[in-house]
């Protein structure tokens, strides 16, 4: 996923503004990452910060995990096809 520079650029290049305080809170804690990417939770910390920090920033919260789970299916997949072809190699099919 990407790193916390990443998401702050991306927020910078869509709004004008960093909104680091948004992307550390999600990715700055390792015990608690898990937990605040959960979208099950969208709704009550979406609210939480859209309370403290207002709609845009509730927006680019909604967006980094967005990014987070594009750049894991990405890599996943990536992954997979590695695999695939590795696999079709090994057994003389490709
Ligand atoms: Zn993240």
């Amino acid at each position: 996923m990407p790193p916390v520079d990443k998401h702050v650029q991306t927020s910078t290049e869509r709004t004008g503004k960093e909104y680091r305080d948004i992307h550390e809170w999600l990715d700055g804690d390792t015990e608690k990452k898990a937990e605040r990417h959960d979208i099950t939770k969208i709704y009550e910390y979406g609210k939480m910060i859209e309370d403290k920090y207002g709609k845009e920033a509730l927006q680019e919260y909604i967006q980094h995990i967005h990014d987070d789970v594009q750049a894991k299916f990405n890599h996943i997949q990536q992954d997979i096809e590695k695999a695939i072809s590795e696999t079709l190699v090994y057994f003389g099919v490709k």
